[in-house]
């Protein structure tokens, strides 16, 4: 199974794509872990991005294709992959549809979550996630069963991502409207594109994307 998770910052892709990982055993593939990873590293990459990133804009075209040209070189990609926040303009959907059409490979789907802008302000001030193990959480919409451990490993380290504050959320929802939602028609014109309620809670979503796989 080969997808692509695509919506707003905060619809709920790294919550969804953690459990598509498990139910296909395929990789997620998240270019925004990624590059934070790349900033904690302090490499090159994520000297150039971290400003960028802080700010809610996105990072060069350039940056990303290869990022993720290099990862779906990676052995555990061969099984299939759920890509989590590429592409995000419509350079890199074209650059994917090269990368793709090269290995002979091809996408099952795009899975669209539709979230009002109102919720994600919500959705992401209150988002963090286990310094461990890398499990999501909500302050109101997904606490952890015991206050303060986490559910998956027992850790109690969390973090929250220096960008979830309301300031940089305008803008990164600036950047969605502006650059990524151009390529949902790019998806639907292919036949690929599943949209999904996803202001509904999270089993619930989980649901309708199953449906939706179901007939692919
Ligand atoms: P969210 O989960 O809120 O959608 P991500 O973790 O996917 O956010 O991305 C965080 C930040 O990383 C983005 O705001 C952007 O600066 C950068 N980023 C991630 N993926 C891309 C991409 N494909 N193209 C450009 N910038 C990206
Ligand atoms: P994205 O990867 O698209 O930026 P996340 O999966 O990180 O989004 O979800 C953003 C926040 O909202 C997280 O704190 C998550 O626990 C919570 N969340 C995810 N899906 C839902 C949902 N359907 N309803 C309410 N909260 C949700
Ligand atoms: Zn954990």
């Amino acid at each position: 199974m080969k997808l692509i998770l695509l919506g707003p910052p905060g619809a709920g892709k790294g919550t969804q794509a953690k459990r598509l990982e498990e139910r296909f055993g395929i990789v997620q593939i998240s270019t925004g872990d990624m590059l934070r990873a790349e900033v904690a590293a302090g490499s090159p990459v994520g000297k150039e991005a971290k400003a960028v990133m802080e700010a809610g804009q996105l990072v060069s075209d350039d940056i990303l294709v290869r990022m993720l040209a290099s990862r779906l070189q990676q052995p555990d990609a061969a099984k299939g992959f759920i890509l989590d926040g590429f592409p995000r303009t419509v350079p890199q959907a074209v650059a994917l549809d090269r990368m793709l059409a090269e290995k002979h490979l091809k996408l099952d789907a795009v899975v669209e979550l539709k979230v009002d802008d109102a919720a994600l302000t919500d959705r992401i001030a209150g988002r963090f996630t286990c310094s461990k193990c890398g499990a999501g959480y909500h302050d109101l919409f997904k606490p952890p069963a015991k206050a303060g451990v986490c559910d998956s490993c027992g850790s109690t380290d969390f973090t929250r991502r220096a960008d979830d504050n309301r300031e940089t959320v305008a803008a990164r929802l600036e950047a969605y409207h502006r650059q990524t939602a151009p390529i949902i028609p790019h998806y639907a014109a292919a036949g690929m594109l599943k949209s999904v309620d996803g202001m509904a809670d999270i089993d619930e979503v989980a649901r309708q994307i199953d449906a939706a796989l179901a007939a692919v």
